[in-house]
């Protein structure tokens, strides 16, 4: 198992800890590491483990996947239980159609992999899990890449726009993944809208948004700790910071890196992939003329996009540096979950747990 100190230099990425007592005297840093002993005295073994992935993938007791039918044989000559079906005879186990499936790695390196990817204040790349949970670097990828998928589908599924006209609909989506009440917002209290920008390496990105008025947000802000970083809560700048409480709050936002086919001259983007855009990432019953292009903004409303984008983008340069075309768009989608997150304060660690044995419960798999 790995020692508490090397954690702490392997996530503040130094390689000895020569300054162990300035580190120490960090809230955050005690408040990680207490979080982590609860997370072993949660998590001792592979049994604890399988339970708490149990209760996440059959919440209502187990479901046949082919035929939704509640009995079924188990059978325990395999490293883990298989369920026969009563009435088809499908077998299936957990972690069948999961992203965990054909992984060899045993569920508590699953789940300590969501503990330290759970950090919200620090971001985590794929070398620290490979020293953190001590696997391979190949493994610790690949258990990262994996995670972003489910964390991409989810995207591909979670449309913007749910809380506009449709306010009594926030409750019942994932209420049971948050660990705060969710905020009352009322009709025609949030704006959604799309807004151009330049990601790191000039990458051209289009942002999707929610926002909500000021009033609004207070009461978002009363829910979360949003406003409150700070040296007490936070030894990098990574958290997010409401300084500016009169503007409005991004509630949930999507980046989407546009092909350059689509783009025209070199700040325009064609119409067609403007009209695709809201067609896919937007709520059906939100018509196009109800998504506010940027220059039809206030500048409040700009400035907010603006600082919840620069949010993201300073995450992702702090923990990852520079990435690869290939797979920059399944970063982006993991840094606007975890400003969700932060925002709506979800538990990270319980939202990865669900996403993960939700995965694949679609079909449709893709990053955009
Ligand atoms: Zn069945």
């Amino acid at each position: 198992m790995i020692e508490e100190n090397d954690i702490l230099a392997i996530l503040f990425r130094v390689t000895y800890i020569r300054d162990r007592f300035h580190l120490f005297k960090y809230p955050f840093t005690e408040k990680l590491l207490e979080q982590w002993r609860l997370f072993l005295r949660q998590f001792p073994n592979e049994n604890a483990c399988y339970t708490y992935l149990y209760d996440h993938k059959w919440p209502d007791g187990f479901r046949c996947p082919k035929c939704n039918y509640p009995n079924c044989t188990k059978i325990l000559t395999r490293r883990m239980p298989i369920y026969q079906c009563h009435q088809c005879y499908h077998q299936t186990t957990l972690t069948a159609n999961t992203i965990m499936e054909l992984s060899r790695l045993p569920l508590q390196k699953w789940l300590m992999a969501f503990f330290f990817l759970s950090l919200d204040q620090i971001g985590v790349n794929a070398f620290q899990l490979h020293l953190l949970l001590q696997v391979t670097y190949k493994t610790a990828w690949t258990l990262h890449r994996k995670v972003r998928q489910a964390i991409s589908q989810a995207d591909f599924f979670e449309l913007l726009g749910k809380t506009m006209d449709h306010s009594n609909k926030m409750d019942t989506v994932d209420t049971d993944e948050k660990t705060s009440s969710t905020p009352t917002f009322t009709t025609n209290s949030h704006t959604c809208g799309i807004m151009f920008e330049r990601a790191p390496q000039h990458k051209p990105v289009m942002i999707g948004f929610e926002m909500n008025s000021p009033q609004m947000q207070a009461d978002v802000a009363n829910h979360s700790n949003v406003g409150k970083a700070g040296a007490n809560s936070s030894i990098n700048s990574s958290t997010y910071s409401h300084k500016h409480t009169h503007d409005p709050l991004i509630t949930h936002i999507k980046l989407k890196l546009i092909p350059t086919t689509h783009m025209v001259g070199i700040d325009r983007v064609s119409s067609p992939y403007v009209a695709t855009y809201k067609h896919l990432h937007f709520e059906k019953h939100i018509s196009p003329d109800q998504i506010t292009h940027a220059p039809r903004m206030s500048y409040r409303q700009r400035r907010a996009v603006q600082k919840a984008f620069d949010y993201m983008i300073r995450r992702f340069i702090q923990t990852y540096g520079t990435i690869k075309n290939k797979y920059l768009q399944f970063y982006f989608n993991e840094m606007c979950f975890y400003y969700e997150a932060t925002i709506h304060q979800y538990s990270i660690f319980h939202r990865l747990s669900k996403l993960s044995m939700i995965y694949k419960a679609h079909k449709a798999i893709r990053a955009n």
